[in-house]
């Protein structure tokens, strides 16, 4: 195996350190893995189409390239002067602008309107 890619790389919002989880499940039920900082307490939950990571090396892969990606974020809606919330143009987790990646599925945030 790959070093540089089997090494976790850190946090893009926090720079903390990560680590790779995997739910256990059913017997019946091939376990599948996420990722989360240690430090902010963010998630990788899901891939670019919304399906859990089957591999710890699907996690790994798509938490390395996390930052990589970006998504428009959908029904901007302006809470306040200084607040908007949102919807993640890519996985629809409901996200507010203090928010530069997206907690679920870990892209950056396009806030443009
Ligand atoms: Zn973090
Ligand atoms: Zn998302």
């Amino acid at each position: 195996m790959d070093e540089s890619k089997s090494a976790l790389k850190p946090c893009p919002f926090c720079g903390g350190e990560a680590v790779v989880h995997a739910y256990s499940h059913d017997p019946d039920i091939s376990d599948w893995y996420y990722v989360f900082c240690k430090k902010c307490v963010c998630r990788l939950e899901v891939s670019t189409n919304r399906n859990p990571f089957y591999t710890k090396m699907e996690a790994i892969e798509a938490w390395n390239r996390r930052a990589e990606r970006t998504a428009k974020v959908n029904k901007v809606t302006r809470v306040s002067s200084v607040i908007r919330t949102g919807r993640c143009g890519d996985c629809g987790y409901d996200v507010i602008d203090s928010y530069k990646h997206c907690p679920y599925c870990g892209c950056k945030l396009d806030w443009s309107e």
